[in-house]
């Protein structure tokens, strides 16, 4: 069944997606608008996001706390500041509450508060939502007869259950994380055969697994601060400081799932890729000798166990004793000094046996996507397919955890909305003819 024209056509109704229509029907309320989703229900990632608590945004956005190009990510993030975010779910009746890290939650504490003001807001603005609608192609309608723009009439969406024309496309179908949610990468193969590029995508925000004989199952559910240093060919490229989370499958934590997309994506390019653990973040291998010895010289008898007690949670410490072939309740001027060397290098320059990352059921994000250069950052309209949008992760664009990635989604998807409404201006249904199908379709 053929159905539409409509003004506006909206793939994949997560929150780039929602906040799209949301701000094209504001900006012009005579539009008429739909929401496609190919999921049975609408927003199954925003319920889960955040541990159910949805951290929306955070309360100071850079272009720093992004993987994508700079002067890009700025532009688009200066176009919605994290003020404006505040506003904008305050007025759909979300008040957002800050948290000591600095991460943005509604004040319920429940990321169902945020959805459902979402799906108000769209409801009001007589936005059709239209779930378990999985789109299967999108095609460039030709030109409407007579136009000298270059612009195409519009697009041809096909889905399971028929056909839908449109004026404006918004491509919001997100990337390849927790596919479970809907969000499979099908947008890609859409905008490769548009003519887009499409970068490497890889798991990112997502926990790594260690080689069985690592120590890390009898330290499960054990955090503390480390500093994390990836080397790629041997060239450090990435360092941060933060929490990590031991696990029975390896490592987690904010610090890890941050680090991660640098290792995912050095692996994707075969390039050797490396994870250091300083437990000492801010101490050299030199301090953490120093202070060995001066404490071995003080106490002699003390044991490892209660000596490196002082420094790292003691279950790390026996851990790093064993992994050294030393035993913890030995003293410490007992210890051999090639133990004793392994230990402080340990200690300071822990090589993480890395498998592999958790894989797409556990990623939060994508790294990778369709090159924000092939978007116009003033509109998020496509450089090559005029009329079409591009917002979210399906973008060449990952922020790190915190409330960036959704900052990211809200703020493209209000760019291409408003953009996208403003070219329909003076440009009402029927005005300048009807948008017609490509020509196979037309028998
Ligand atoms: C477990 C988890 C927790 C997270 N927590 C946070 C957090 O607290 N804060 C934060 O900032 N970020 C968080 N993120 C990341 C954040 O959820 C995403 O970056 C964000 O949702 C991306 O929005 P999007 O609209 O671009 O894509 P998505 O939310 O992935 O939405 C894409 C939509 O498109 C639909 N779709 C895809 N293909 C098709 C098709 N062919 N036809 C029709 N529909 C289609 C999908 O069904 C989906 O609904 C989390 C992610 C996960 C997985």
């Amino acid at each position: 069944m053929m159905q539409g024209p409509v003004d506006l056509c909206v793939i994949g109704a997560g929150a780039a997606g929602l906040a799209a229509g949301i701000f094209a029907a504001e900006q012009n309320p005579r539009l008429t608008i739909e929401l496609l989703d190919g999921a049975k229900t609408i927003g199954a990632k925003i319920l889960v996001s955040g541990g159910g608590r949805c951290n929306v945004t955070h309360d100071r956005v850079t272009p720093d706390d992004f993987f994508g190009m700079r002067h890009l990510v700025r532009n688009v993030l200066a176009a919605f500041p994290v003020e404006d975010t505040v506003r904008w779910f305050a007025s759909l009746g979300v008040e957002l509450k800050r948290e000591a890290t600095g991460k943005l939650f509604p004040v319920t504490d429940k990321s169902r508060t945020v959805l459902d003001a979402l799906i108000q807001r769209c409801r009001q603005l007589g936005i059709t939502l239209q779930a378990d609608t999985r789109i299967t192609a999108i095609d460039c309608c030709d030109r409407l007869q007579g136009s000298t723009e270059n612009v195409p009439a519009g697009f041809l969406i096909r889905h399971q259950h028929g056909k839908v024309l449109a004026r404006r496309v918004v491509l919001a179908t997100g990337g390849r994380s927790l596919p479970r949610t809907g969000s499979d990468g099908s947008g890609y193969e859409f905008a490769r055969r548009l003519g887009h590029r499409v970068t490497p995508t890889v798991p990112a925000l997502v926990a790594l697994i260690l080689e069985d004989t690592c120590f890390h199952t009898s330290l499960s559910g054990l955090s503390h601060e480390v500093e994390l240093q990836t080397l790629v060919q041997g060239r450090s490229v990435d360092r941060r400081t933060g929490s990590l989370l031991w696990t029975h499958f390896g490592i987690s934590g904010p610090v890890v799932m941050d680090a991660s997309r640098v290792w995912t994506h050095s692996r994707e390019r075969n390039e050797a890729a490396e994870l250091f653990g300083n437990f000492l973040p801010g101490r050299t291998a030199d301090q953490a000798r120093e202070w060995f010895l001066a404490q071995t010289a003080r106490h002699p008898r003390r044991s490892l166990l209660n000596m490196f007690a002082e420094l790292v949670p003691e279950r790390l410490g026996e851990a790093l004793c064993r992994q050294a072939g030393s035993d913890p309740q030995q003293g410490s001027a007992q210890v051999p000094r090639t133990t004793r060397d392994r230990l402080l290098t340990d200690l300071t320059r822990f090589r993480f046996p890395l498998v592999r990352d958790r894989g797409w059921n556990f990623a939060e994000v994508t790294a990778g996507g369709i090159p924000l250069e092939e978007v116009n950052f003033r509109t998020m309209e496509s450089k090559l397919v005029p009329g079409l949008y591009i917002v979210g992760e399906v973008l060449d664009c990952d922020g790190r955890i915190g409330g960036f990635n959704f900052q990211w989604a809200w703020a493209t998807g209000r760019v291409a909305g408003r953009a996208a409404a403003t070219s329909l201006v003076g440009k009402p249904r029927g005005e300048h003819g009807e948008v017609t199908a490509p020509r196979q379709e037309r028998t």
